[in-house]
């Protein structure tokens, strides 16, 4: 592993401090011995999720957050934070990125006319309670409702932490049944709610039923336990999740001070046992829509052995415009990423198009001009440059290339 960012290193880099692991710490808990600070229960258990907790254990409590809170409290989307994420708020920013993310605040009740409860068209492509088949060769398999701790902008508040009065109750066998009965599904992915929630003999009835369709070829986990709990990733787990591959696990961490020493170790056990992880940001107004901060993410990322996957445009979900950035400053952002960074670390923007037309790949745009006979390209530092179309090979031509594999194909 290696070695803590020092501070001197930070005044010279100024990305460096934001790349250093550090510890969460233990904070408020600092009488909470090692053994339940480590016990995944216990933080389960003792997660900040009443606004007198939340009080007592931030006295810089703003009225918009206050106000927040307590409606959190009645209805909408619940609050639940870890000890242990707690501990990466900075009480004295009011615009803590990490805070943002999980404190509620007063604007969640403001909804413009364009926000939805399902702002991805999800109830509508969903043949059996918790089964979503949008796309033709895979299905998202909720299994859960319930999370490690609740993200302020998320796109399935709608049935999450029960607070709405959703019911979701899913119907394991109807779900499994489904898959079984079509053949076109080669891909599950797992999610929720927070599928990692699940006690580990739950969780490996479930893939050892989806093992034993024959047509299920991928099976993948999205996740946010390991950012929010990685005392979860226990060695027990990973023993038993290595035993279903290939099996990724899609993670979603926004902030480089999400990366702990603590987060990284956790995923480090994933990836011994073989899981290939990804992971899956959201832009953030605040929390992460600045390409100094993104940069640093995705590359503290790779350095976690994850593969930076998608970033999401933020979904139209009610509520959630204070946190919703512009995809003007998406494109600027990863107009900053590529060609100025590994080509690993750089994800795929999307936007998952409102109503439920599924996820689209935004980009900037590199080719500035097209004609039949040759493209107009730009590259990362704006040089602009030419190339000739291939001219259509004959068929008799192409045949004979076949023959031999190694002519013409540019490689021995
Ligand atoms: C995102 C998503 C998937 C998985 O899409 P990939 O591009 O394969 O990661 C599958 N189903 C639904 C409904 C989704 O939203």
């Amino acid at each position: 592993m290696q070695s803590d960012s020092t501070a001197t290193e930070g005044a010279q880099n100024p990305s460096a401090s934001l790349k250093s692991f550090r510890s969460a710490g233990r904070g408020y808990w600092h009488n909470v011995s090692d053994f339940d600070w480590n016990d995944w229960k216990w933080q389960l258990k003792h997660r900040v999720t009443t606004i007198a907790q939340l009080e007592r254990l931030m006295p810089t409590l703003t009225p918009e957050e206050r106000a927040g809170a307590i409606l959190a409290g009645e209805s909408k989307l619940a609050m639940a934070i870890t000890p242990y994420f707690f501990n990466l708020i900075d009480p004295s920013d009011e615009n803590c990125p990490v805070r943002r993310q999980v404190i509620p605040r007063l604007e969640e009740t403001t909804t413009a006319p364009w926000e939805m409860l399902d702002p991805v068209g999800e109830d509508s492509h969903s043949p059996v309670p918790g089964l979503v088949h949008r796309y033709p060769d895979r299905v998202l398999f909720l299994v859960t409702d319930r999370c490690a701790a609740y993200c302020r902008y998320c796109t399935r508040s709608r049935l999450v932490s029960n607070a709405s009065g959703y019911d979701f109750h899913p119907e394991f066998e109807r779900q499994i049944a489904y898959i079984a009965e079509n053949p076109g599904i080669r891909d599950v992915l797992l999610s929720g709610g927070d599928p990692l929630l699940l006690s580990d003999d739950k969780l490996e009835f479930l893939l050892r039923r989806l093992r034993a369709i024959p047509h299920v070829e991928f099976l993948r986990i999205g996740s946010r336990v390991p950012v929010f709990l990685p005392q979860r990733i226990t060695p027990e787990l990973c023993a038993m999740l290595r035993r279903f591959h290939p099996l990724f696990v899609s993670i979603h961490v926004n902030h480089p001070r999400e990366l702990t020493t603590e987060v990284r170790d956790a995923l480090g056990r994933l990836s011994d046992a073989g899981v290939p992880l990804g992971n899956q940001s959201v832009l953030l107004r605040h929390v992460n829509d600045d390409l100094e901060t993104m940069k640093a993410l995705v590359q503290k990322l790779l350095m976690c052995r994850v593969k930076p996957y998608y970033l999401y445009q933020c979904d139209l979900i009610a509520g959630s415009a204070h946190l919703r950035s512009t995809v003007t400053k998406g494109l600027e952002i990863m107009d900053g990423l590529r060609g100025h960074t590994t080509g690993y670390a750089v994800p795929q923007y999307v936007i998952d198009a409102p109503g439920g037309g599924g996820k689209v790949p935004i980009n900037p745009g590199y080719i500035l001009r097209k004609t039949a006979d040759k493209v107009i390209i730009r590259n990362f530092e704006g040089q602009v440059f030419e190339y000739p179309e291939a001219t259509p090979v004959a068929p008799q031509t192409a045949r004979r290339v076949e023959s031999d594999p190694c002519v013409g194909c540019g490689k021995d």
